[in-house]
């Protein structure tokens, strides 16, 4: 028996798109290249405009200016229906009152599509079996759990064959342990389609974890795209630089002196990428590039706050100054809250140095504004 060929996977490319509600403007100037079968994510803080975005491409909202490419083909103006996607919510409502078999089957049995049912059965037991939801098909969606659930939804998406997954925060209703567990899954499942997927969270250890690509967002802008480790390792500005990792990296706003960083409490040489590029700037460093530093004169001075034992490690949030940095300290170092304690970086090539003013990062070639 000859399958029918699943669709191939898309590649999507978004070109100065921007929408505006009235006088809101929600997003501006998106631009994104996304190669076929690629896992891209959509990572920002709510209302940052990552759903209107998503619904652009959608095709529920209509761009206000630029394009949307999916593949060749210019779908800007095309209809939601005939652009070959998948769309799975936050708010994945299933038919109550059908089985799961009949939920995934419902989009291949709508008047429009009227799929032939041998094809259907096919299809709805692929998804499922991919899903491991074989042996529940006959159950209703009050008898499975949260995130049984939200695999059916995904299941429902998957029997359409799209060429591009659009999924927004598809997670968050479910509890912390079955959303690491089901962001596992979900990458295996990409790995398996081998599909296109496009992903909005404001979760950033989602979007770390899932991505080939991120694309970071605020204020409905791009602040950068990257891999999640370029954006850790190499983050563009200081929004980035603090949006990501957990908790985010330490920034310490200081004045430049003959070479050196000062600030209340902390002093230290600049490497030569950020001794001559201005008397105002802000140094970066993550809490795990910090080490104890026993001698008089530490780069930074502060009073132990509150210290978090981890068992593998030990987050140490410190007083500089008017500011608190944290630290992952060794879980042996036993430290009481109200100590002094000096910090340095235990590799200054991880510190990375910004404007203040600009929040621009001083590895990266400066843009233009616009
Ligand atoms: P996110 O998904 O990142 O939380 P949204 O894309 O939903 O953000 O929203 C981006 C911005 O656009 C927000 O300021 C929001 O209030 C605004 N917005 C979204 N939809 C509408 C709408 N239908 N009418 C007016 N403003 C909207
Ligand atoms: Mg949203």
């Amino acid at each position: 028996m000859t399958q029918p060929k699943p669709n191939p996977a898309q590649s999507v490319r978004l070109m100065n798109v921007g929408k505006n509600y009235g006088a809101v403007c929600a997003v501006s100037g998106i631009d994104i290249s996304i190669e076929p079968g690629q896992f891209v994510t959509l990572l920002g803080p709510s209302g940052c405009g990552k759903s209107t975005t998503l619904n652009m491409i959608a095709g529920l909202e209509m761009p206000s200016e630029g394009r949307i490419m999916i593949g060749d083909r210019d779908v800007t103006a095309v209809k939601p229906a005939d652009r070959d996607i998948a769309m799975v919510f936050q708010s994945y409502a299933l038919y109550p009152h059908m089985t799961l078999y009949e939920n995934i089957a419902f989009p291949m049995r709508s008047r429009r599509r009227r799929t032939p049912e041998p094809e259907v059965n096919r299809k709805v037991l692929s998804a499922a079996k991919m899903l491991g939801l074989e042996s529940m098909l006959d159950r209703f969606p009050r008898q499975i759990s949260g995130g049984q659930r939200q695999r059916v939804a995904l299941g429902r998406a998957m029997v359409r064959t799209p060429t591009v997954y659009l999924l927004d925060e598809p997670l968050s209703n479910l509890d912390q342990q079955l959303r690491v567990q089901m962001r596992s899954e979900l990458k295996d499942i990409h790995q398996r389609l081998g599909a296109t997927m496009l992903y909005v969270t404001h979760d950033q250890s989602e979007a770390m974890t899932l991505s080939d690509l991120v694309v970071v967002m605020s204020n409905g802008r791009i602040e950068q795209v990257g891999s999640p480790r370029e954006l850790y390792n190499n983050p563009a500005n200081l929004f980035v630089a603090r949006f990501l990792g957990e908790p985010g990296m330490n920034i310490l706003d200081g004045v430049v002196e003959n070479g050196r960083l000062r600030g209340a409490d902390f002093d230290f040489a600049l490497p030569e990428v950020a001794a001559n590029a201005g008397d105002r700037i802000s140094a970066g460093i993550r809490p795990e590039d910090l080490q104890r530093d026993p001698r008089d004169n530490p780069a930074i001075r502060g009073i132990v706050r509150t210290v978090e034992y981890l068992g593998s490690r030990s987050l140490v949030r410190v007083g500089v100054g008017e500011r608190t940095i944290t630290a992952f300290l060794p879980p042996s170092d036993d430290i009481p809250a109200g100590a002094k304690i000096g910090l340095s970086p235990s590799d200054p090539d991880k510190m990375r140095f910004f404007q203040t003013d600009s929040g621009g990062s001083l590895h990266h070639p400066q843009k233009t504004s616009g």
